[in-house]
């Protein structure tokens, strides 16, 4: 199992890091070490003070593919989730600065914090979900998927002329504005259209 990111696929994201909109999608990897289940709790790792909340909608690859076409993209995902995308900032940043990979940043253990899964049908329309993060009860980040740059198709097309994907790989599909620092004791909830999938401490 793999975990595939989508960096900046939201304009007003993209934005509030001074990062140019993309013209394509930016994608980076997470190892299956990175996931973290049934809302157990985060341990704040020691490498890093600034460590970022990231609040994303995530896709379960139902079936494996490679170069698949956008028309038929929708039919590799059957059910989404919300997920954190952890993110180490300082280490991001000086990697940023330097050229350098952004693993350290992204994929370290624990990183990818994702709750269970729902349906897709159980929604009407998929571009048009609302979803959010509350820290301590205070929305931090609000979203919704009529925002994003990247369609799930286009991201699904995009990245499997590179990469095959296969059943139970996870996309992660980029974040709202919002991003900030989390804290020991934080309480962190993550709602989609009301159902809330994420509840989890950091510790
Ligand atoms: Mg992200």
């Amino acid at each position: 199992m793999k975990i595939i990111a989508i960096g900046r696929n939201y304009a007003e994201h993209a934005k509030e890091l001074n990062n140019p909109v993309p013209t394509t999608p930016v994608i980076f990897m997470k190892p299956d070490t990175a996931l973290l289940k049934d809302n157990k709790p985060f341990y704040h790792p020691e490498f890093s003070q600034d460590i970022h909340h990231e609040i994303e909608l995530v896709l379960k690859v139902s079936k494996e593919g490679k170069h698949i076409s956008e028309k038929f993209a929708a039919n590799y995902f059957e059910e989404i989730a919300l997920g954190v995308d952890f993110t180490a900032r300082d280490i991001q940043t000086k990697h940023k600065e330097k050229g350098l990979p952004w693993e350290l940043a992204k994929a370290f253990d624990n990183s990818a914090p994702v709750s269970n899964f729902l349906p897709k049908a159980q929604f009407a329309d998929l571009y048009n979900l609302n979803f959010k993060l509350d820290i301590n009860g205070e929305t931090r980040q609000q979203g919704n998927t009529k925002d994003l740059l990247f369609s799930f198709e286009r991201i699904i097309a995009f990245v499997s002329q590179y990469i095959t994907l296969k059943k139970g790989d996870l996309i992660f599909t980029g974040t709202p504005e919002g991003v900030g620092k989390v804290a020991v004791g934080d309480h962190l909830e993550g709602f989609l259209e009301g159902n809330k999938l994420l509840d989890f401490y950091v510790k």
